[in-house]
């Protein structure tokens, strides 16, 4: 059976007893995870070398929300994804909307980040995703298809170790869930889109979806047969919430 996937993305949130706590109760609540699904937790920077101490033994993988694009050099401000290997990350989330949004990556950029992510042996998040504005006019699979085609043009199928998710922008941290119904268009539009390039891969490709995830709607947004887990944004920052997504995977 295929491998379901639950990452959490705290964004800028959390301080050492804090992520303490909440992986302590996920614990607590979950002591062992099942094999047919991963667990993940991507904490801000600073907390990368914690969370890898807390999780070590668990099965919980850990990840970070953004890496740079090279593995070293002079590059102020930035962290190499090979730093992220040597704590303890194991995950890189690539291309979040509030990066394209607030920190003004573009399509380029992310397929580069995907490829340094998989060169340092990291496992790539690759996101993708329409605004309201872009699904309201129509160009919702020209967006989709572009972003894809960035990140997929510079990295090799070859590399079994990638993610997907689609996380319309509408849908992050709105309360507004997309329905199982676009969801499910959206991620067999995008599995189709990367089997042009290799159909086998496609198929082995998990496709999560992203955006305002909560235990109330994952039943029937994992039901959907291309949904391979999700990306949880606040939902993430509640052991019990976020266990319970994890329990509707199964
Ligand atoms: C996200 O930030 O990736 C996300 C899905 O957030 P939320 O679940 O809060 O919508």
């Amino acid at each position: 059976m295929k491998k379901k996937w639950l990452i959490g993305n705290w964004k800028m949130h959390g301080n050492l007893a804090a992520n303490k706590a909440l992986i302590a109760s996920i614990r607590a609540e979950l002591p062992e995870l099942d094999e047919g699904a991963e667990m993940v937790v991507c904490p801000a920077f600073p907390y990368l070398y914690q969370l890898a101490e807390l999780t070590r033994g668990t099965g919980i993988g850990v990840g970070v929300q953004n890496v740079s694009d090279h593995l070293q050099g002079a590059y102020t401000g930035e962290t190499s994804p090979l730093m992220v290997k040597e704590l303890g990350g194991s995950f890189a989330i690539i291309g979040h909307s509030e990066r394209r949004q607030y920190q003004g990556e573009n399509d380029g950029l992310m397929g580069r980040k995907a490829l340094a992510a998989i060169d340092a042996g990291l496992i790539p998040v690759i996101c993708v995703g329409e605004t309201a504005e872009e699904r309201d006019t129509g160009r919702t699979h020209d967006v989709l298809a572009r972003q894809l085609d960035a990140a997929f043009g510079y990295i090799r199928t070859a590399h079994d170790k990638i993610v997907l998710a689609y996380e319309p922008r509408w849908a992050i941290g709105t309360g507004i869930a997309a329905t199982p119904e676009i969801i499910q268009a959206e991620h067999e539009f995008l599995r189709h889109r990367v089997a042009i390039r290799d159909k086998d891969f496609a198929a082995r490709l998990p496709i999560i979806y992203g955006g305002s995830v909560k235990s109330a709607n994952a039943v029937s947004i994992f039901s959907m047969p291309d949904v391979d887990g999700g990306l949880i944004g606040s939902a993430a920052l509640n052991a019990t919430e976020f266990v319970s997504i994890y329990r509707e995977l199964l």
